[in-house]
């Protein structure tokens, strides 16, 4: 078969949330907005039916239109109820369809930008280039990114999922208070491990409602289902005459220390699920992509390189294998620890040390706040890592 050829500055290999922003950022940086690139996409895993949460805005592109956002937190824990402003932050929602769609209408606007509908069958690289190959096509690049494929999971110490269905409702009367946004719920069996709802209320008669679980297995589909069924009548009055559903999503996120890698070699590079992005206790990636993708563009304009660093400094890294280590060996206990992380600092407070933003005075509060002895043998077997 006769393949043709073609050379691109920059390849990415899909276009999800991190494949559109990468692109976004590159063509929108000054330096590299004539560069050639080339994406692709092989459609799998597309439409995403994706949900996702985030409070920090920086570098956020300009198109994403924000679904809804909230100014007030509801977190029940254990024998606690707390319904906490966010003072300077809010909590946002963007749905991956918008995201999409006006991501992709912004950059089919840059005509240098070249879109392949098809999966990568191979990448390859040499010092100078890497080879892409397509069906009926071969791509060389000076870089090629990769955002799909499993993130690599043989040096983890911990083998924990976050494992999660949400259903998006529609109520027959209004039942929900469009300006607070119930952050953690754990008023839910625990026999799993640590597990919650959280119920995000886009009017008065539309919420999503989501199922998580902290734990080793995924559990039988319809267990999430009866799960959801029962957190609605026992803790939103309805039951299943009183809404229809709109959407639903399931997803399962890697909860794993030591899984970062930025890519094969020096010209194939790793990004957003596929570099092992997620925070590792936490799940959160919406945020940490987008600051990798400013931080990709901006490096390779000012030196013409690609540096891809891990997304978490050496000390998150470590708070997170303490927790990921306290939940593993004591997974019945996760409600204690979240009842006393939210008992014993504010809101504001939390949601930075879970963006990685919080001062050094700040993570000795929270560290201060959570049940002690176990903490402390998490951290000295966690000490030399
Ligand atoms: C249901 C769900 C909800 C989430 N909610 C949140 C949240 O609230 N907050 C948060 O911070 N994070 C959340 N996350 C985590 C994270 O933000 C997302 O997983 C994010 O979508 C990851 O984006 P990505 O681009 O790295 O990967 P993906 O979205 O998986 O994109 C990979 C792309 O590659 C394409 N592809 C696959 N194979 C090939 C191939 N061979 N050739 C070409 N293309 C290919 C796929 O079609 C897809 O478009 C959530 C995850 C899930 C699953």
């Amino acid at each position: 078969m006769a393949f043709s050829q073609q050379h691109y500055d920059i390849i990415i290999g899909g276009t999800g949330c991190s494949g559109l922003s990468l692109a976004w950022h590159l063509l929108s940086h000054d330096a590299l907005r004539n560069q050639n690139i080339a994406i692709i996409d092989d459609g799998t895993q597309q439409p995403l039916n994706k949900t996702w949460c985030f409070w920090h805005t920086d570098h956020l592109p300009d198109p994403v239109p924000i679904h809804k956002s909230w100014n007030t937190l509801e977190i029940f824990a254990g024998e606690s109820h707390h319904l906490a402003p966010l003072e300077n932050l809010s909590y946002h929602c963007v749905r991956s369809e918008d995201y999409i769609r006006e991501m992709t209408k912004a950059l089919r606007a840059f005509p240098n930008l070249d879109w392949f509908a098809g999966p990568v069958k191979s990448s390859e690289s040499n010092e100078r280039r890497a080879l892409v190959e397509i069906p009926g096509r071969k791509l060389t690049g000076s870089h090629y990114f990769q955002s799909f494929g499993d993130a690599d999971l043989s040096r983890s110490r911990y083998k924990l999922l976050q494992h999660f269905k949400g259903i998006e409702i529609k109520t027959k009367t209004a039942k929900f208070d469009t300006e607070t946004a119930r952050f953690m719920d754990f008023r839910t069996p625990q026999t799993e491990g640590a597990t919650f709802f959280y119920v995000l209320p886009y009017s008065e008669n539309q919420a999503l409602v989501e199922y998580t679980l902290f734990s080793p297995e995924l559990l039988p589909k319809e267990k999430y289902d009866e799960a959801i069924r029962t957190y609605l009548s026992d803790h939103l009055g309805l039951e299943d005459e009183d809404y229809e559903t709109e959407r639903s999503e399931f997803g399962v996120i890697p909860m794993a220390d030591q899984i970062f890698r930025a890519g094969e070699s020096g010209r194939i590079h790793y990004i957003g699920t596929r570099s092992g992005i997620p925070k590792a206790s936490t799940g959160y990636a919406f945020s940490r992509i987008h600051r990798q993708a400013h931080a990709i563009a901006s490096g390779y304009a000012q030196s013409g390189r690609v540096r891809i660093t891990n997304p978490s400094a050496a000390k998150y890294r470590r708070y997170d294998a303490i927790m990921l280590d306290v939940l593993s060996r004591h997974p019945e206990f996760g409600v204690k620890v979240f009842e006393a992380l939210f008992n014993g600092n504010p809101i504001g407070r939390v949601l930075r040390f879970i963006d990685e933003k919080s001062t050094l005075s700040e993570d000795v509060r929270v560290m201060a706040s959570v049940p002690r002895i176990k903490f402390l043998k998490a951290a000295v077997r966690n000490f030399k890592f």
